[in-house]
């Protein structure tokens, strides 16, 4: 018997979307497992992972989701995105069309998913500091335009994983406490 299943106060699912290649199934084993994966593509078929945590008091259950490449055919389906309360939407900081690209992204949201969806951006890979190719700048200004929340994090050094998770956790037991 699991019995920290049992106290669970909240479910949460967050989904993480963004152009391939930018580091949404990384970030989402950084935080569910704390692992960076050399192997990237070995959660290829897993459709979320899970990673139980404590916030002011609550016991929750973030069942983060992976789109597994469906991006690549544009084919993420509004399934993926059903009930979900949060969205990590992920651009790499030395690809400039990842981040061309966010703005679709959020249409896509707002198409999709829940109006009252808590949204941040992450610009990920910022260890690759020499190659960076969208200025922080851009990104605030961006996400202060769209209403979402940003950070800059790095899964290969875990660097702002968790907090951006977290922030996202929050400000959903925000919404719906
Ligand atoms: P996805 O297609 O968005 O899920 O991207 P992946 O998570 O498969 O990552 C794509 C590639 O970027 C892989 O080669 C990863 O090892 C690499 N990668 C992911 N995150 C980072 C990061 O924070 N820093 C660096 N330097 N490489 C990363």
């Amino acid at each position: 018997e699991n019995h920290q299943e049992e106290k669970i106060d909240y479910v949460f699912k967050v989904v993480v979307i963004g152009d391939s290649a930018v580091g949404k199934t990384q970030i989402l084993s950084r935080f569910a497992k704390n692992e960076f994966c050399l192997d990237s593509k070995s959660t290829i078929g897993v459709e979320f992972q899970t990673r139980t945590v404590t916030i002011k008091g609550k016991v929750i259950k973030a069942q983060i989701w992976d789109t597994a490449g469906q991006e690549r055919y544009r084919a993420v389906t509004s399934a993926y995105y059903r009930g979900a309360l949060g969205a990590m939407l992920v651009y790499d900081i030395t690809k400039r069309p990842t981040f061309d690209h966010v703005a679709r992204w959020v249409e896509e949201l707002r198409a999709h998913a829940d109006s009252s969806i808590v949204i941040m951006l992450i610009g990920n890979k910022a260890d690759l500091v020499d190659l960076r190719a969208v200025p922080t700048e851009d990104a605030v200004e961006f996400a202060e335009d769209q209403g979402l929340f940003f950070s800059e994090t790095s899964a290969l050094n875990g660097d702002n994983v968790d907090s951006a998770f977290f922030r996202v956790l929050e400000e959903i037991y925000g919404v719906i406490s």
